[in-house]
Order: C-alpha cells, then sequence, then structure tokens
C-alpha cells in the first residue's frame, strides 16, 4: 500500500467514524412510558398502589404514542398487581396482553403473562395449576432466550416448588433467579428471590438458617428502602422466630412487619402479620388477646382472595378457641383449616391442624375421631419430616454436584488457559526461529557480497599491481615473468622478442610537452596491440621502450612482424596530438631464445640489436642471433 492509499484510507475511517457516532450516541428519545414502567416494576415490591399508578400512566402515554411492547409491559405490572387482589381485573388484563403478543417484538413477554396467570391460581390455593403455568412461562422464557422472563419464571416455580415440599427443586430455582437478577443488576428482585431462599430453609425445618438469611436480607432491604420487601421480611423472621418458639422475638418482628404493612397499606401484608401476633398469643397462653387479633385478620383477608391466609387464620383461631373451650367452633376451624392445607400440600400446618383437632376431638369425648386426628397428624407430619430429610440430601446432592460441575469447569478452564499460553509460546518460538533464519539468510548474503567485493578488489589490486597504469598494458614485472614462464614451458620452441623504443622521444615532451608525451605512450601502446594477435603479447618495459613476446616463433617471422610493427607506427597520424603535424618512428632490437636463456639475457641481446637500430639512423629493425659465438649484430635489416 503506497503512503497515499494508506493516508486516504485513514481519511475514510475517520470520516466514517465522524458521521456515525453521533448517531450512534444520540439514542431514540426514550418513550415517556419506558420510564415509567421501570419505576413501576421496582416499587412492585415495595409500594404495589404505587407500582399500580406508575402502570396506569404509562397506559395513558401509550395512547397518544403506541408501543406494543411498552404496553404489554405495563400491562403485566397491573396483572402482577390484580393476582393478589381481583380474579376479574387479572383475567381482563390476560386477555389484553393475549391481543397484543402476535404484534410484540419480544417473545419472552408471554412468558410474563404466563406467571400472572400461575399467580392468580396460587392465590386461589391451586398449586398444581399454578406450578403448570410456570413450567410453561419457563419454558416459553427459555426459548425467547429472554433472562428477565426467566429468572421471573424461576422465581415463581421455586416458590411453589417449595410449598408442595420439592424444597431441592425450589432451592434451585430460586437461586438461579436470584443469579440472574445480580447479572441482571435487578437489586430488588434479586433480594425477593434471597428471601425465597429462606423460606424454603424454613419450610424444610431449618428455622435457624432461614432466621439467618432472612435477618441479613432485612438489613439489606433497609439500606435499600424497600417497604414491602421488609414487610414481608419481617413477617417472614417473625414465622421463623414463631417455630423456633422466640416468642419475643416473634412478638417484635409481626408488629413492625404490620406497622410497614400499615403504611404502605398492603391489606394482605397486615393480615399475615396480624395472624402472626396471634400465634404469639397462642403460643404464650393468651387465647382471647389471639381471638380478638384474628378478628382484625379475617376482616382484611376477606378484603383479599387468599385462601392459604384463611387457612392459618383458621388454624390460629381453632387453637384460640379451644384454648377459650369453645370446641365446636374451635373443631370447624380447624377441619376449615385442613381442607385448604390439603389441597394446597401445605404439610407442616396440615400436621399442625390435625394434631391439634385431634386433642379437640378428645377434649369433646369423641375419642374415636380423636384417635383418627392423632393418625393422620402422624402420617403427615412423619411424610413431611422424611421429606424434610429427602429434601435435606438432595439439596445437598444439588449443590455438591453445582461444585463438582464447578470445579470441573474451572480445571478445564485451566487445561484451555494451559494450552492457549504454550500455543502462544510455541508460535513466538516459531516467530523467533523465522526471525533467525531471516537474520543468517541475510549474514550469509552480506558475507557473500563482502567475499565477492573482496575477491574483486583483490583481482583489481593484482590486475593494478600488473598493470601499466598509463598505457594499460602490462608492466615491467607482468611481462617478463610472462617471458620466465613461456621460456620454462613444457616442449617450449624458440621465441622470438622485440624491444621497440620510439625515437627522439625527448623532443616531443620538450617541444609539446609532457601530456602530449603521455598521449602519445598511450596511441604506441594501441598499435601494438593492434597488431599482435594470440599467442603474441606484449608489456611496456619503462620510459618509452615496449617489449614484444612471439612465442613458438623463428628470428625471421619474428623480424617480419617487427618490420610491420615499425611501418604502422610510423603511419599514425598524430596530427590531433602535435600541432606540428610530425608522426614518430621507432628503432627495434629483435633476438631468438636459445636453450637456457633468461629473460635477462634475452633483453640483454634484443638492447644490443636496438642500440644497433638507433646508431644505423634509427626507423630501423636490427636482429642479434642467439646463436652468434659473440653479440654481434647481424641480419640488418633495411631500414
Ligand atoms: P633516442 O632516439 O636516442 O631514443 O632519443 P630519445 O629522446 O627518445 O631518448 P632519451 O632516453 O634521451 O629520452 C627518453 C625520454 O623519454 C626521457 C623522458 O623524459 C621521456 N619519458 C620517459 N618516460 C616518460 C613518460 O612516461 N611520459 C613522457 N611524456 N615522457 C617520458
Ligand atoms: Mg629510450
Ligand atoms: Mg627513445
Amino acid at each position: 500500500m503506497t503512503r497515499t492509499t494508506k493516508w486516504s484510507l485513514f481519511a475514510g475511517v475517520a470520516a466514517f467514524v465522524a458521521a456515525v457516532l453521533p448517531a450512534a450516541a444520540s439514542t431514540q428519545p426514550v418513550h415517556p412510558a419506558a420510564a415509567l414502567i421501570e419505576k413501576g416494576a421496582v416499587a412492585m415490591r415495595s409500594d404495589p398502589d404505587a407500582s399500580k399508578r406508575d402502570a396506569e400512566a404509562a397506559l395513558a402515554a401509550l395512547r397518544t404514542q403506541p408501543d406494543v411492547d411498552l404496553e404489554i409491559r405495563a400491562r403485566l405490572l397491573l396483572c402482577d398487581y390484580q393476582s393478589e387482589r381481583n380474579q376479574q381485573a387479572l383475567d381482563a388484563e390476560v386477555a389484553a396482553i393475549g391481543a397484543l403478543l402476535p404484534r410484540s417484538h419480544r417473545p419472552g413477554l408471554r412468558a410474563g403473562m404466563l406467571v400472572c396467570q400461575g399467580e392468580m391460581r396460587e392465590t386461589l390455593g391451586d398449586n398444581a395449576q399454578a406450578l403448570a403455568y410456570y413450567e410453561q412461562a419457563a419454558r416459553v422464557a427459555s426459548e425467547a432466550r429472554d433472562d428477565e422472563m426467566i429468572a421471573g419464571a424461576l422465581f415463581s416455580r421455586g416458590y411453589v416448588l417449595g410449598l408442595q415440599g420439592e424444597y431441592a427443586r425450589g432451592l434451585a430455582d430460586l437461586r438461579r433467579a436470584q443469579g440472574l437478577y445480580e447479572t441482571l443488576d435487578m437489586r430488588h428482585h434479586a433480594l425477593t428471590a434471597m428471601n425465597g431462599v429462606a423460606i424454603l430453609y424454613n419450610r424444610m425445618g431449618d428455622y435457624v438458617q432461614a432466621r439467618d438469611i432472612y435477618t441479613a436480607a432485612l438489613a439489606q432491604q433497609r439500606e435499600a428502602g424497600m417497604l414491602r420487601e421488609q414487610a414481608v421480611t419481617l413477617h417472614n423472621l417473625g414465622r421463623a422466630h414463631e417455630y423456633l418458639q422466640e416468642w419475643a422475638e416473634a412478638r417484635r418482628s409481626f408488629t413492625e412487619s404490620l406497622a410497614i404493612n400499615r403504611e404502605i397499606h398492603y391489606a394482605r401484608g397486615e393480615a399475615y402479620a396480624l395472624r402472626g401476633l396471634a400465634a404469639v398469643a397462642n403460643g404464650l397462653g393468651d387465647s382471647r388477646s389471639a381471638l380478638a387479633t384474628l378478628e382484625q385478620a379475617a376482616a382484611l383477608q376477606r378484603e383479599t382472595p387468599d385462601a392459604r391466609l384463611r387457612a392459618q387464620i383458621d388454624l390460629a383461631r381453632g387453637i384460640a378457641l379451644h384454648g377459650v373451650g369453645r370446641l365446636d367452633a374451635s373443631a370447624a376451624a380447624l377441619r376449615a383449616a385442613i381442607d385448604v392445607f390439603r389441597s394446597g400440600e401445605a404439610r407442616g400446618e396440615l400436621a399442625a391442624s390435625h394434631a391439634e383437632l385431634a386433642s379437640v376431638e378428645a377434649a369433646r369425648g369423641d375419642w374415636r375421631s380423636g384417635y383418627t386426628q392423632l393418625a393422620l397428624a402422624k402420617q403427615v407430619s412423619e411424610r413431611l419430616l422424611r421429606n424434610q430429610i429427602d429434601q435435606r440430601f438432595a439439596t445437598l446432592r444439588v449443590e455438591f454436584d453445582t461444585a463438582s460441575k464447578e470445579a470441573e469447569n474451572a480445571l478445564l478452564l485451566r487445561d484451555i488457559q494451559a494450552n492457549e499460553r504454550a500455543l502462544a509460546q510455541s508460535r513466538a518460538v516459531r516467530r523467533l526461529q523465522a526471525v533467525v533464519i531471516a537474520l543468517a539468510i541475510l549474514l550469509v548474503l552480506l558475507l557473500a557480497t563482502l567475499a565477492i567485493h573482496q575477491r574483486r578488489s583483490t583481482l583489481r589490486m593484482r590486475k593494478l599491481a600488473h598493470t601499466d597504469e598509463l598505457t594499460s598494458a602490462p608492466n615491467r614485472r607482468a611481462v617478463l615473468n610472462r617471458l620466465a614462464a613461456t621460456l620454462a614451458g613444457e616442449g617450449a620452441g624458440p621465441c622470438t622478442i622485440l624491444i621497440t623504443d620510439i625515437d627522439h622521444f625527448k623532443g616531443i615532451n620538450d617541444r609539446f610537452g609532457h601530456p602530449v608525451g603521455d598521449e602519445v605512450l598511450k596511441v604506441m601502446a594501441q598499435a601494438v596491440r593492434d597488431e599482435l594477435r594470440e599467442p603474441a603479447y606484449f608489456g611496456r618495459l619503462g620510459g618509452e621502450e615496449f617489449v614484444v613476446v612471439l612465442p613458438e616463433t623463428a628470428l625471421a617471422e619474428g623480424c617480419a612482424t617487427a618490420e610491420r610493427l615499425r611501418e604502422r607506427i610510423a603511419a599514425i597520424d598524430l596530427a590531433h596530438l602535435c600541432p606540428v603535424g610530425r608522426g614518430i618512428t621507432t628503432s627495434i632490437g629483435v633476438t631468438e631464445s636459445a636453450p637456457g636463456d633468461t629473460p635477462s639475457t634475452m633483453l640483454q641481446r634484443a638492447d644490443e640489436a636496438l642500440y644497433a637500430a638507433k646508431r644505423a639512423g634509427r626507423n630501423a629493425v636490427r636482429i642479434y642471433a642467439a646463436n652468434g659465438p659473440s653479440p654481434t649484430i647481424g641480419g640488418l635489416l633495411p631500414s
């Protein structure tokens, strides 16, 4: 990528970001109903009436600016509100939601409607039906991958499972709901789920555990200012104390719960707290006060359709009536309670009711019925106890399974992380290897280049050492070495050498200058080079003298070459160098090799012949035959 394309790409990305970011940052204007619904969802747990008002205000806003999903959520709040109060109103909301759902973008909302319907069944005491609704809700929410709706369904299902004695499964549901709410940052709902966990401990007969969770939850709810939650937790805490027969603490909790319920106008909660206070009075043997309190509770209960609460009031009333000796009324109340508890599978309360009825029947003298009730009480409480024990084991198993699965996951995760680390390390090693290989290749290339350079420069130096700088001909040393090699050559025949010397060269220097003399030397060398054919060679001996070697050449032939050379040099036109337009001439001495000759002995003879040529008037060739008895100049050629 060229520098320009890179920059234009950067500029393009920057422009894109600048165009898109503000659009992304400025979220769509929030629908006025959305905030009301959020507020209402939180208020549902602390102030149901406020929640209802928020939902209705949201619906009013939605009439001018319709939004299917928001309308469903607003109606779900109303549904939740009515599920504890008014079946007809609830049915109307469910019908409205059912009509909206086909146009909804959030399929998980159907689960919310199913939960609402389940709550209504639960309020009416039909836990089996309620459970069926919750199961369906959990399925729908899971398929829609709607975490908030999954948590809602699990919370309701866990609660009812607990009511039915399925404590282990109930606990698992409630804990999952609590976890999901925490992940969704729905603190209020998470706390409610935690409360549910405590209720189950309560049911499992683990009152101490329950009491401790309630106490912790209460502290958080107080901090968060969740009034309705506090009222419920205080009631439940009172129940735990009631079971533990901690009467003073129970009274304190129920009293505080009652005050808060009155403050938030939650009639059903008030009724529950009053029943608790009546139970405390019964526990302390104050039956009259218990009856008076229960009168108030029953009056409030009639405003809200809560079968279970009515049964609990009946149970407490039965005990109190027994205390004041109104045995028939007591038996009637207890039988009414038993009917509801039996269908609701509230075994603890059922066993307590049977036991109380047994002693009432005995007091009435109906020993037979008393015995039957006692047997039933024993049967139910034994089943309850066995179930509680089974469920405690099942809970432990669920906890163990979860813990071992988590441990397994942790091991797996550690394995994966170790593998990833090993992979990263081997990748780093491979990268390093690649770098090392690349560096090695670079180094080899560098060394090779250096070696080539070195060799070239060595060759150049050697060539320089053997070459005459001015004429580029081999220098004296080079040419004489080669001559020695020629003379020593295996089976070498006679060879002839020529020494050429420019005539009156000093005069050229003197008249035209040394540089012109140099040029003349170059021209002269070129003429010799042009004249010679392989295997002949030549070199500069020094000054204006050159030696020509003619291997395997006899004297006569050598003389002919010398003569051609002399003529060639004489014919050179030096007009461009010497303005006077004169050429040059050479004198040449020739000799032939003899056995035992060295370059030096041959040079001496050729020099003698050269002097002879000079003496003869220059521009001439003279020879010095090797076999002559003494160095004599002979065989003069015509000049
Ligand atoms: P002769 O005919 O007797 O050979 O006369 P000559 O002048 O050629 O001989 P001499 O030996 O007196 O002079 C040779 C001259 O060559 C002397 C020197 O200045 C000149 N010479 C030697 N080497 C070079 C060179 O490399 N360049 C130039 N320009 N002149 C050179
Ligand atoms: Mg000379
Ligand atoms: Mg000369």
